[in-house]
């Protein structure tokens, strides 16, 4: 046997990595940017948001000694991107890591639905990943390494059954193989990509009180019998950005208590 170099813990130490996290004021990117800090990376944490929810990740991350910067931006603009990753580089350092969660959810039939919707929903849940990725990979290649996490969602995979949002599922679907083409044009210089796809998760996002009947059906229609919690997004993640996933690129991770078996 050669000798053994292995130190299985300290493959999802994050120590000495700079991260950017989109959506990072509210749900999923929150709890994950949470998640980085205290696994040792100093965390940019983006959002659109301009009520206190990226100042409350701060706090979160405060309380782990670990180092944040708030950036109120829209995904939207790439130019707004470049400028976030350059201030991250400028305040935190190198950055290395990424997870673009901002992303938007609603439901029209497809018969009545209006471009306008379709077109915002493309514009920010893909669009918006491929801006996000576009600019942290500009510098992920100049500093010779980075791992990439966008959040897609099991309706990349699967038509949630009892939901009419055609615009929503395409728009993951085009995430995860958005994501598996940009890990095969990066494979050879440093930078891992992949998805995340999530099931039903109780955020802000499906939470609200009128969907209290649509909440009870997730919990029905997934084999576990619950939703997910947002904190259950925070391994895979890690994972995916660690180098316990060193030989893992191009991959969509079903995180969706067994969803997609039945
Ligand atoms: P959330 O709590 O609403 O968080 C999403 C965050 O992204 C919000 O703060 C939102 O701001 C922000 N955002 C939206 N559009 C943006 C833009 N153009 N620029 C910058 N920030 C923007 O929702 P979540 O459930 O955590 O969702 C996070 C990701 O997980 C999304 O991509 C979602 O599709 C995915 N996902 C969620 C579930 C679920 O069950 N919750 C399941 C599968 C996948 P606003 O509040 O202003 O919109």
């Amino acid at each position: 046997m050669s000798e053994i170099t292995l130190n299985a813990p300290k493959l999802f130490d994050l120590t000495g990595n700079v991260a950017l996290v989109t959506g990072a004021g509210s749900g999923i990117g929150q709890r994950i940017a949470l998640g980085l800090a205290q696994c040792g990376a100093d965390v940019a944490l983006l959002d659109r948001r301009t009520d206190n929810g990226l100042a409350k990740t701060a706090e979160f991350i405060a309380g782990t000694g670990r180092r944040s910067i708030q950036i109120a931006a829209d995904v939207t603009s790439g130019a707004a991107l470049s400028e976030a990753v350059a201030r991250t580089e400028a305040e935190l350092g190198p950055l290395t890591l990424a997870v673009n969660a901002a992303g938007i959810a609603n439901a029209n039939p497809a018969e009545e639905m209006e471009e306008d919707q379709f077109q915002t929903m493309m514009d920010i849940n893909l669009k918006g990943v491929f801006l996000s990725c576009q600019a942290e990979a500009r510098a992920m290649l100049k500093n010779g390494r980075g791992s990439i996490v966008n959040i897609a969602s099991m309706s990349g995979v699967i038509v949630n059954r009892g939901l009419s949002q055609c615009h929503y599922n395409a728009s993951k679907a085009g995430v995860i193989h958005m994501t598996k083409s940009m890990a095969m044009e990066w494979v050879g210089r440093g930078i891992r990509v992949n998805t995340i796809s999530p099931g039903y998760t109780a955020t802000p996002m499906n939470t609200r009180p009128e969907m209290v009947h649509q909440t009870r059906l997730f919990e029905e229609q997934t084999p576990m019998q619950r939703m997910a919690t947002v904190d259950e997004m925070v391994g895979p993640a890690v994972f995916l950005l660690s180098n316990a996933a060193s030989f893992v690129t191009g991959v969509d991770l079903l995180v969706d208590g067994g969803f997609c078996c039945w």
